[in-house]
């Protein structure tokens, strides 16, 4: 049987986070310096703070990344940020598809699958999200939803880079899935994966992400091919976020 992958435990701050916010970072960076999780650590702030998290986190086991990037290296688009310059800001990570990205910001599974291609081409690990609303999950439609979201999103190469199945209806809602349901999703992710390419698929983090708290982390997480956790809400907080890393002690 192939090796577990590392776990990997990250936070997505979405719209929130101002300068201030660095002394934030700097409680995970210390903390988890002075008690390594048995998880590798990622926080997505807003891209207004990348360079300046990165350097707070330097050298730590703490990862920088983005929360969405654009398809071209550079060019006229007014507002946007490349996946190079990302990078370039201090970024290992970029998360597409995100449900929020798709909802409000009208990415298709195509869009997303360029970006996941754009993060590549940068030498960024994508983290595609996928998962179904709770009409998709109501009809019995969820199965047939993430492998269609597989399908249009990922890229052609799948060495390193991460997946993240979370329900839109578990998004900041306190609601999660059932870890039998948890545990049927990320089985048929991970026969997907290793379905297109045995040895990269099989090494594939795949993440659950939807109201994951300290308090729910340890059942969620011990759940089979759950390699780790996206969090929204709980990663604003060092004490929470680390709460859910502590999973993985
Ligand atoms: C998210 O938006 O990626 C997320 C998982 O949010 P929350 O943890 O707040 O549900």
């Amino acid at each position: 049987m192939a090796q577990e992958p590392r776990p990997l435990v990250a936070g997505n701050w979405k719209m929130n986070g101002l300068a201030a916010s660095v002394a934030e970072l700097q409680a995970v960076v210390a903390r988890a310096s002075s008690q390594p999780p048995g998880a590798d650590l990622l926080i997505c702030p807003p891209a207004t703070l990348i360079a300046r998290f990165a350097e707070a986190a330097k050298g730590s086991i703490v990862a920088i990344g983005a929360q969405d990037c654009h398809t071209e290296p550079s060019g006229a688009f007014t507002g946007d940020l490349s996946a190079e310059m990302l990078k370039d800001a201090g970024a290992t990570a970029v998360i597409v598809g995100h449900s929020e990205r798709r909802s409000l910001h009208g990415e298709t599974d195509d869009t997303v699958r360029a970006k996941a291609e754009a993060a590549n081409r940068a030498g960024l690990t994508a983290i595609v999200c996928v998962g179904e609303t709770r009409e998709e999950r109501e009809a019995g439609a969820t199965i047939a939803r993430i492998q269609r979201q597989l399908g249009g999103s990922l890229p052609e190469k799948l060495d390193g880079i991460v997946v993240a199945y979370e329900p839109v209806w578990a998004i900041g809602s306190g609601l999660t899935p059932t870890a039998s349901d948890i545990r049927e999703v990320h089985g048929m992710i991970r026969k997907y994966l290793t379905t297109q390419d045995e040895s990269a698929g099989s090494k594939v983090r795949i993440l659950y992400g939807g109201s994951v708290k300290p308090q729910n982390a340890k059942e969620l997480m011990a759940v089979a091919n759950v390699n780790g956790a996206l969090v929204g809400g709980a990663s604003l907080k060092a004490t929470d976020f680390l709460g859910i890393a502590a999973a993985y002690s």
